[in-house]
């Protein structure tokens, strides 16, 4: 299994387990409502007290998934006569919270702050002048695996008053201090304005929380329409939630076992002949280019026991089509290797040349075609 964002094993660890079966047991298999009508349990509450405890944040929301999140965060952050300006390999949960937003929109090229600062200084000399601005950025790309200029961002919003928020869907219990994401990884946690992250991927359950300040969940609370009018996250979920928050809280060395299983295939994959960086990043692209060579490649691969599915447009953009693989802390250094070698000969049986089957080259401009 190479592509599953399970990245810590913990959707089979008998502790989340045993917490979500107990769950059922305490609190039943469902919330039975929204939040705002029955459907608030003690375990969201306590939920939401451990992430803003975990995160450093004075407060957080507990959603039903990372799209409500995205989709009801950004609308309310700006609107008509609001400027919104995202990164152009944002995830799609973001584009679409953007496109409900009714702001006006500004895509910079791919973490280039320098095309962010012409976005913003442009931006400045609107007429009529914008209301407000957000800047919006994934902090590790999904799909590209790399991490957001985070320093250079939170500088350049900050001296342009603009918001900044940051989604660390692949961050959270994968990276940073004590698994705390990129922004406790680049001493920036309390710098920005919303932090969202989900529950579905590193921390084994599922689910989506924002972070930030205890007026912004206030307001959010009372008026995010994905939270509002969507029914409460149920009981095993949480439960296994706040177990994994657990056991991340009392064995920080956890996201150890990443950092190595990650290092190792990317070792795997040089030995293999694949252009990746070396480093510790735990998603991987390999690009084939066409969609019809990604999807021969994911074939090939599968017959050999290697499971990385494709990811085609809208989901990355045309032309760029790709295996994404993921480390998993339980993956070993001999899987690993074994993965490579099935990687390599699957590239070769499907006419790709492994040398030119590796990661995108950082700081491109691609064309956005979402
Ligand atoms: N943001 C990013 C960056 C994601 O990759 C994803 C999930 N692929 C989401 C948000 C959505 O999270 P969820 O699966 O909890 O809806």
């Amino acid at each position: 299994m190479l592509c599953s964002n399970n990245y810590l094993g913990l959707t089979n660890h008998p502790a989340l387990k045993s917490a979500a079966v107990d769950g059922v047991n305490t609190h039943g298999a469902g919330s039975g409502s929204v939040r705002a009508i029955a459907g608030n349990m003690d375990i969201h509450i306590q939920l939401e007290e451990r992430l803003a405890h975990f995160k450093r944040a004075e407060a957080s929301l507990v959603y039903q998934t990372g799209y409500a999140v995205n989709s009801g965060l950004i609308p309310q952050l700006v609107g008509e006569q609001d400027l919104v300006i995202s990164d152009e390999l944002n995830h799609g949960s973001i584009i679409d919270g953007v496109r409900l937003s009714r702001a006006e929109r500004a895509v910079y090229k791919h973490a280039d702050t320098a095309d962010l600062a012409r976005v913003l200084d442009e931006a400045e000399k609107h007429t009529p002048q914008y209301r407000r601005m957000l800047v919006i950025t994934d902090g590790v790309f999904s799909m590209d695996g790399d991490i957001a200029p985070l320093p250079e961002l939170v500088e350049l919003a900050r001296h342009h008053e603009a918001q900044i928020v940051v989604d660390e869907a692949h961050a959270i219990g994968a990276i940073g201090p004590g698994g705390r994401g990129v922004l406790a990884a680049a001493g920036l946690e309390g710098e920005v304005d919303a932090i969202v992250g989900t529950l579905g991927k590193a921390l084994g359950s599922y689910g989506a929380y924002v972070c930030g300040s205890a007026r912004m969940v206030r307001y959010l609370l009372n008026v995010a329409r994905s939270l509002i009018f969507s029914t409460a996250p149920p009981p095993p979920a949480v439960a296994a939630a706040l177990a994994a928050l657990e056991l991340l809280q009392g064995e920080p060395g956890v996201t150890e076992d990443l950092r190595l299983a990650a290092s190792a295939l990317r070792r795997s994959l040089r030995s293999e002949g694949f252009p990746v960086q070396e480093g510790e990043m735990h998603i991987v692209p390999l690009v084939a280019r066409e969609e019809s060579a990604a999807m021969a490649l994911c074939e090939a691969a599968l017959n050999r026991g290697v499971f990385a599915q494709a990811i085609r447009p809208p989901t990355v953009p045309a032309g760029t089509s790709r295996l994404r693989l993921t480390a998993m802390a339980t993956h070993t250094p001999e899987q690993m290797r074994a993965a490579a070698r099935s990687l390599r000969q699957a590239a070769i049986e499907v006419g790709l040349d492994p040398a030119l089957t590796g990661e995108p080259p950082r700081g491109r401009a691609l064309a956005p075609s979402r």
